[in-house]
C-alpha cells in the first residue's frame, strides 16, 4: 500500500510518499480502508520528535481517520465489510479500573491513533474494534475525518472540565484552529456567550458565522483589555486555550472572580509565569486537558449527524501532498480543518 512516513524527525521535508507492506490484523482488530484523513497540530510534533511520543521508524501519523472497513477480526463483530466508518482516534485497553469508569483518557495505557501506533496518511489502517464506529448519516469521509480529535478535545474542556453552563462567558483563543472552530460552536450551542481571537481580517467574518458574539483580532487589539470592555470590566467565566505563552498572561488577566482556564496544548513552547496571587485572590482554575472520552465523542458524532456541529474543512489535498498539507497548518493562514483524501 501507499502511504506518507517519515524514516527521522525533523521538518516537512522528512515525510514520503513510498510503498509500506499491508497491516495485519488481528482477532480483536478492523482494516479500513482509508478515504480521509485531517491534520491536527499533534501531526507536527509528532514529526519534529517529542519526547512523549516515542515511536518506532519508519512512522506514518494521523489520527482522524474515516473509510470503509475492509477487514474485520473475529471479535469485532458490531462492524461489517463495506461499512463507512470513522475512527476514535484515542486507544485505550477497556479493561483497566479507569476504562471501566468511562474515563478511556485516563486509560495507563492510552495512546494515539497516528502517534504510538500507525495512523491514517496512508491507504489503509489497522485499528482495534473499539475504535470503528459507523459514520453519522449523510456525513461525507472529509467530515467524518475533519471532527472526531477536535470535538473530544472542545467538548472535554467546555463541559467536562470547565463545567461551563448556559449564561455564562467563554473566551475561546483562535477561532480558526480545529479545537477553537469546533469549541466555538459547542459552546454556542449550550447557551453560552462566546468571544474569541483570530490573527487575520479574512476569519472575523468565518468566526462570527459559527455562533461567535465578539471577535477580537489580536495582532491589532490587546485580548484581555478588549474582553474587559466586551463583559462591563467582568471577565469571562472560562477560558479555552491551546496556543501557549504568546497567549498565556491574556488569558488569565482575561478571567472573571472564579473564572476556569482549560489548557490543551501549547503550539510554540510550554513555559510560561503564573502569579499565584492573582490564583488565588481572584480564585481561579487552572485544568490540563488531553483529548476525552469516547462516550463524548459518540455524543458529539450524534450532534454532528443532526447538523447541529459541522465540520469546518479550509482545503483537501491528495495523500501523496501531505508535506503541502502541513506546510499549509505551520503557515496559520488556513480556517478549520485541512485534511487528506486518498
Ligand atoms: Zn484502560
Amino acid at each position: 500500500m501507499k502511504a506518507v512516513i517519515f524514516r527521522a524527525h525533523g521538518g516537512p521535508d522528512k515525510l514520503s510518499y513510498e510503498d509500506l507492506p499491508m497491516p495485519d490484523i488481528g482477532p480483536n482488530e478492523v482494516l479500513v480502508r482509508v478515504k480521509a484523513c485531517a491534520l491536527n497540530h499533534l501531526d507536527i510534533w509528532i514529526r519534529e520528535g517529542n519526547p512523549a511520543y516515542p515511536m518506532p521508524m519508519p512512522h506514518v501519523s494521523g489520527s482522524d481517520v474515516a473509510g470503509i472497513v475492509e477487514q474485520a477480526g473475529a471479535q469485532a463483530d458490531h462492524v461489517t465489510v463495506g461499512q463507512r466508518v470513522f475512527l476514535s482516534p484515542g486507544i485505550s485497553c477497556w479493561t483497566c479500573e479507569q476504562c471501566l469508569a468511562g474515563r478511556d483518557n485516563f486509560c495507563r495505557s492510552y495512546s494515539l491513533l497516528g502517534a504510538m501506533m500507525h495512523g491514517g496518511y496512508a491507504e489503509y489502517v489497522k485499528v482495534p474494534f473499539r475504535n470503528v464506529l459507523p459514520i453519522p448519516e449523510n456525513l461525507s469521509f472529509e467530515q467524518a475525518a475533519a471532527f472526531p480529535l477536535v470535538s473530544v478535545t472542545a467538548s472535554h474542556m467546555l463541559f467536562a472540565l470547565a463545567g461551563l453552563q448556559p449564561g455564562e462567558t467563554v473566551l475561546i483563543m483562535g477561532a480558526g484552529s480545529g479545537v477553537g472552530s469546533m469549541a466555538i460552536q459547542m459552546a454556542k450551542l449550550a447557551g453560552a456567550r462566546v468571544i474569541t481571537t483570530v490573527g487575520s481580517d479574512d476569519k472575523i467574518p468565518k468566526a462570527v458565522i459559527l455562533g461567535a458574539d465578539a471577535v477580537i483580532h489580536h495582532g491589532r487589539e490587546k485580548v484581555a483589555e478588549r474582553v474587559k470592555l466586551l463583559t462591563e470590566g467582568r471577565g469571562v467565566d472560562v477560558v479555552i486555550e491551546h496556543i501557549g505563552p504568546e497567549v498565556w498572561d491574556s488569558c488569565v488577566a482575561s478571567l472573571a472572580k472564579g473564572g476556569r482556564l482549560v489548557t490543551c496544548g501549547a503550539t510554540t513552547v510550554g513555559d510560561v509565569t503564573l502569579n499565584l496571587r492573582a490564583v488565588f485572590s481572584r480564585q481561579l482554575t487552572i485544568k490540563g486537558s488531553y483529548m476525552g472520552t469516547r462516550a463524548e465523542l459518540v455524543k458529539a458524532a450524534e450532534l454532528m449527524g443532526q447538523k447541529r456541529l459541522i465540520s469546518v474543512i479550509d482545503r483537501t489535498f491528495p495523500l501523496q501532498d501531505a508535506r503541502a498539507a502541513q506546510e499549509l497548518m505551520l503557515s496559520r493562514k488556513f480556517f478549520g480543518k485541512i485534511v487528506l483524501t486518498v
